[in-house]
């Protein structure tokens, strides 16, 4: 099967890892890259100080990007397929995890974007079908969800609709017109996802933003005949909260609310990854935290994901890029 291309029997979770390079400022302060792609699917830890060391140093998954790989790369080759799913009626998510600077917004920022330009190349390829493109956006922070296109802080509640599942009350869904719309919509949605910032240190790294695309589509009246079917899909972008809060938060005990909270989104995102992967039957604990229960119906069954480990090739790093390749690791 070609990696992110059409779906095979048996989905299981697609693992990538993208290393980013060392940023300008870390060069000035004589920073050190101690890791190397060494082929498509393995990354290599090297450190000649450290050698000899007895922790694992080769961490193999679905596929690696260097640090000089552009994202148009890293999409056509890990995520198109999926999130191009969603066209034919196949619900799919996309996320990015990894630790606080290591890549995840500018990532998804860029997927998203070559995601949306792909699908409205397909709209304008299948005239013979109607199609709408719905946008949406929410943060979780703290537990609490809030609506990314609203300026009204109110928090939305998460109900459990009979037909239709976990579904988040009256959340804004903008009909997505263009590529540019797209870009709006983005920067609008970043301006709010810094609101409280400032008094909240570091807000943003404690946070999850998904972005919702809805692809509906029906086929158009053929000579007097209407064909009534119609696909509704959706693919999920999900920029996740920095990593370093889970292991903090695990270590220090009663800590702020906010660690614990974010610590439950991910520790829980985390289990039922790991349960998805291994193909396990019974209970998966979705309901645990309003991240996965917001996911619930895009996660597991026909559905399919792709989760990009972002990386820091920093030495200074080390410690939490090694907790990331192990997170890798466990959804593989
Ligand atoms: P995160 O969302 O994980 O906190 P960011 O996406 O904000 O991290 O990235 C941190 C910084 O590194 C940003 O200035 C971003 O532009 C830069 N950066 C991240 N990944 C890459 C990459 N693959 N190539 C070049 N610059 C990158
Ligand atoms: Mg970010």
């Amino acid at each position: 099967e070609k990696m992110g291309g059409e779906g095979g029997q048996e989905e299981k979770i697609l693992v990538l890892v993208r290393l980013r390079p060392l940023s300008e400022k870390e060069v000035a302060v004589n920073e050190v890259a101690d890791w190397e792609c060494i082929n498509d699917t393995t990354i290599l830890y090297r450190n000649t100080l450290r050698e000899g060391s007895t922790f694992p140093s080769a961490y193999t998954v679905d596929r690696v990007f260097r640090g000089d790989c552009p994202t148009k790369q890293v999409y056509e080759e890990g995520a198109k397929g999926i999130a191009l799913s969603a066209v034919s009626g196949i619900n799919s998510s996309i996320f990015a995890y990894g630790q606080t600077s290591s890549g995840k917004t500018y990532t998804m920022v860029g997927i998203t974007e070559y995601a949306v330009a792909d699908i409205f190349d397909y709209i304008n390829k299948h005239e013979e079908r109607a199609f709408l493109l719905k946008f949406s956006a929410i943060e979780i922070y703290n537990e609490i969800i809030r609506d990314l296109l609203s300026t009204e802080n109110t928090p939305l509640r998460l109900r459990d609709d009979p037909e239709r599942g976990p579904l988040v009350e009256k959340l804004t869904e903008e009909t997505l017109r263009d590529r540019m719309h797209l870009k709006e919509l983005l920067s609008f949605c970043e301006a709010q996802r810094q609101v409280g910032e400032t008094y909240l240190n570091d807000k943003s790294s404690r946070s999850h933003q998904i972005i919702r695309l809805t692809i509906e589509s029906s086929a158009r009246e053929f000579m007097g005949k209407s064909n009534s079917t119609t696909l509704a899909a959706s693919v999920n972008f999900v920029d996740l909260a920095g990593s370093e809060r889970a292991s903090q938060a695990l270590s220090a005990g009663s800590r702020l609310k906010e660690g614990c909270h974010i610590n439950k989104s991910l520790l829980t995102l985390g289990t039922v990854i790991r349960k998805l992967s291994k193909g396990r039957q019974g209970h998966i604990n979705y309901r645990d935290s309003k991240l996965t229960r917001i996911l619930q119906p895009f996660l597991g069954g026909n559905s399919r994901t792709a989760i990009i480990c972002t990386l820091s090739p920093a030495r200074s790093h080390v410690e939490q890029t090694r907790n990331t390749l192990l997170f890798a690791c466990c959804a593989k």
